[in-house]
């Protein structure tokens, strides 16, 4: 399998049980459908509702894993991170330093003391309905 990003061929590593594509080149990590959501312990490969039902921005990658072609999407509705998802298969590709934002809201999406953060994301998603 080869980085969608710099063409170099990925390394499978296993962290914490899960085998990652690694790109060692432009350091960017590949998710099979499933495999974030298990990462990050959260119902979903990305918290975002919209993702279900929306088309992300298509881009010039390769999916890696198919003969899909990726699409930007937000990781979660208010915030700006975007990350490469495949229309396809679902996998997920994630740029270097995309990791840790993930994991950063993904603590925060499951700490209890951070139900503010979710309830004003389910507003917003709310106010959107009536838009
Ligand atoms: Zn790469
Ligand atoms: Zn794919």
């Amino acid at each position: 399998m080869n980085c969608p990003k710099c063409v170099a061929p990925v390394n499978e590593i296993v962290i914490e049980h899960v085998y990652l594509d690694f790109c060692p080149s432009c350091r960017g990590i590949w998710f099979d459908k499933d495999e974030m959501a298990f990462v990050t312990e959260l119902k979903n490969d990305l918290p975002n509702p919209q993702a279900e039902r929306t088309e992300g921005r298509p881009t010039a990658f390769p999916c890696p894993r198919c003969d899909g072609r990726l699409e930007e999407l937000k990781f979660i509705p208010l915030l700006d991170l975007l990350v490469d998802r495949c229309p396809k298969c679902f996998g997920v590709w994630l740029d270097n330093g995309e990791l840790q934002k993930v994991g950063t809201i993904a603590e925060h999406l499951l700490s209890p003391k951070n139900r503010i953060l979710r309830v004003a994301l389910q507003m917003k998603h709310h106010q959107g309905d009536f838009v």
